[in-house]
Formats: structure tokens, C-alpha cells, sequence
């Protein structure tokens, strides 16, 4: 068996060792001779499970006591719904800050339910760098404000968390994990599982308490954050497998790596690597401002890009797959998630320079 370099957005690559915890696990769970998969949800077994992958999440990123952390369904996608559900019930306008597709997907959420303010956008730079903090205005009836920590298309990640004082909330779907976090900065947080938590099919919310009695009457059940809390995310029955999943990464990245605090180090040297290799050479670009650059998605373009297709074809063959950039930006993009190697980007590095001296 080999496994090769994987580069996919998301679904992302998953630590091997976690994957090879889950094979040994699979038919027959700690002796109960059962897989995780064909649990009960409200079983013993199961229910230790949720708590310990709960607890390790916490740990991980020190999250305080006042705020609760909901393993829910629908992906990030979803959450740009729930969240103007569950915060403008006490009124005022949703502010928004606009720097990538993902979060231009979330101020339409928003508009259905009413309106939405952009407090500062990227547009007017192409989307190649973030406002600048002195560029932000909140409307005066600001009810939150919300941004997308990085946009996993345009590879364009803020460099500062906002002063906000209106309760700050944060799409950080492809950078949660990547680095250690100050939590007591937000009122909401949210990641969908597929890049560094786990498998598709779960979503994290870290929510403040004081922010679960502010529902719209309308809320449906399921995207009512306090129902959620006050059930212990198992109101109906949650993704088992992939929470059960996403805590073998959490135990992996607390245990085996260190925690968020050695995988930064690791992180911001892949990163360097690329975009030392990408800076250096005339025939691979970044068009991103280099103090927004993200470390975990990075695009690039070829100064031929005739020579796409057969870039990409000679990267499968030498085993890196996953490299085409988004179908809305085009190019190239290498994700560096927290289970992507050094070795995966020497070995990118590596074909791209081969490959510059073959076609450049
Ligand atoms: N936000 C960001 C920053 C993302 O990268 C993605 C997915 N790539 C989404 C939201 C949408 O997530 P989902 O597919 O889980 O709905």
C-alpha cells in the first residue's frame, strides 16, 4: 500500500495514524464487538467517546467554561444560516466583512433573513489582501460582526483578529487547529470538520453562552443553538462516526504532535517552503499580499497556463494529487493542513522545480 501526497481542499488529507487507529477499531470497538458505526448514540461506549473528543477539543484550544462547543450536521454552508438565526433575535443589522467566496455565501445567508452590512470588503484589491483594521465600520445598529478567518479558494487569511464590540464571529472552517487561539475573543466560531477536525459530515460551533438567548422565534429546532447545548448536540442523532473520527485527530494532534502550539511551527514552515519556492522562481506566482497569505491554502498560477493540464497530470503521476485550483479561480492550489507532511511539501517543491527546468 502507498499512500500518496494529498492536496484536496477538503475533504483533506487525514493523519495516517488516525486512519490506521480506525482500521484497527473498526469491526470490533474495545472488545464490544461492535464497530463505533453501528452504536447506539446514547450508549455508554458512545457517549464516552463524544465527552473525551469534547474535553480534548478544549484542551486543545483552551476553550473557557462560558463557552459551549456543538458537534453539529450541514456543514459550514448551513451555519451561515444558523448563525443570523440564532443572533438576531434582540434586532439590528448583521455586519459583515467580505474578503472570498465563502464569505460572500454567508452575507446572502444573511440577506434572506433581512439584510446584511458590509462593514469592510476586499473587492476593490481584487481579493488579494484583507481590510485593514482602521477600514472597518460597523453600522450603528450592529447586531454581530462576522469574517471568514481564511478563504480556502482565494488562499487569503487574515493577519489580526478585529476589535469588535458586537459579538465577533468567525468562519474558520480551513484554519481551526492550525494555531493556537485566543476563543475569548469570539462570541461564535465555526468549522466545518473536512480540513483539520476530521471526516465530512460534522460541524463545530464554539458559542458564548450569553449569545444562546438570542434566537429568532422562528428558529426551525435543529438550527437552534440553545436545543443543541441543552441536548448535548444529540437532539436527533449526530454524525457518530466522523465524531468518533475527530476525536482520534484531536488525541493525535494533542498526544502525538504536541498540540496547536508544535503543529503552528510545523505549519508556518510548509508554508515558508512553498512560497519561498513559488517567490523565488519566475515561473510560479502567488498574486496574494504576502502578509495575507494563508498557510493552509495556497494558490498559485503557472506564467503559461497552457501548461495547466499536463502540470497536473505529471504531479499524479509522481503521487502529489489534488493540486487544481478552485473551478471559480482556476490555477493551482496545494492545501497544507495539520496532516499534510514536510515531506508532502519537499516533494512538491521538489516536481515543481523539476518541472520549471523541463517546460519553464
Ligand atoms: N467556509 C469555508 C472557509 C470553506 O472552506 C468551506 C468549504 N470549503 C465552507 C465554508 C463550506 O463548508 P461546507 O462544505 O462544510 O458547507
Amino acid at each position: 500500500m502507498t499512500r500518496k501526497y494529498n492536496f484536496c481542499a477538503g475533504p483533506a488529507a487525514l493523519p495516517t495514524p488516525v486512519l490506521e487507529r480506525a482500521r484497527e477499531e473498526l469491526l470490533d470497538y474495545e472488545g464490544r464487538g461492535l464497530s463505533v458505526m453501528e452504536m447506539s448514540h446514547r450508549s455508554p461506549e458512545f457517549v464516552t467517546i463524544a465527552e473525551n473528543a469534547e474535553a480534548n477539543f478544549r484542551a486543545l484550544l483552551q476553550v473557557p467554561d462560558n463557552y459551549r462547543v456543538l458537534f453539529l450536521q450541514g456543514g459550514a454552508s448551513t451555519q451561515f444560516a444558523m448563525l443570523p438565526y440564532n443572533l438576531l433575535g434582540n434586532g439590528g443589522t448583521p455586519n459583515y466583512l467580505y474578503t472570498g467566496i465563502w464569505g460572500k455565501k454567508a452575507i446572502a445567508e444573511a440577506r434572506h433573513l433581512g439584510g446584511a452590512h458590509v462593514a469592510a470588503s476586499s473587492e476593490a484589491n481584487g481579493l488579494t489582501a484583507v481590510p485593514r483594521p482602521e477600514d472597518i465600520q460597523l453600522s450603528d445598529d450592529a447586531a454581530y460582526l462576522h469574517y471568514t478567518d481564511n478563504e480556502t479558494i482565494g488562499g487569503l487569511a487574515f493577519d489580526y483578529i478585529p476589535r469588535s464590540d458586537v459579538p465577533l464571529c468567525c468562519d474558520m472552517s480551513s484554519s481551526i487547529l492550525s494555531r493556537p487561539l485566543d476563543v475569548s475573543r469570539f462570541g461564535v466560531i465555526y468549522a466545518g470538520a473536512q480540513k483539520n477536525i476530521g471526516p465530512a459530515g460534522l460541524t463545530l460551533v464554539i458559542v458564548r453562552d450569553d449569545l444562546l438567548d438570542r434566537a429568532k422565534p422562528e428558529t426551525p429546532t435543529m438550527f437552534n443553538y440553545r436545543v443543541m447545548a441543552e441536548n448535548g448536540s444529540m437532539y436527533n442523532t449526530p454524525p457518530t462516526y466522523a465524531w468518533y473520527l475527530a476525536g482520534l485527530v484531536f488525541d493525535w494532534l494533542k498526544n502525538d504532535v504536541g498540540g496547536v502550539e508544535a503543529i503552528e511551527v510545523i505549519n508556518a514552515r510548509k508554508a515558508a517552503r512553498l512560497y519561498d519556492a513559488i517567490d523565488a522562481s519566475g515561473f510560479y506566482s502567488s498574486p496574494i499580499a504576502p502578509i495575507n497569505r494563508s498557510r493552509m491554502n495556497v494558490p498559485f498560477v503557472l506564467a503559461d497556463e497552457s501548461l495547466n493540464t499536463v502540470f497536473l497530470e505529471e504531479a499524479e503521476a509522481a503521487g502529489l494529487l489534488n493540486l487544481k485550483g478552485h473551478r471559480s479561480v482556476g490555477g493551482m492550489r496545494a492545501s497544507l493542513y495539520n496532516a499534510v507532511s514536510e515531506a508532502a511539501v519537499e516533494a512538491l517543491v521538489g516536481f515543481m522545480s523539476d518541472f520549471e527546468k523541463r517546460h519553464g
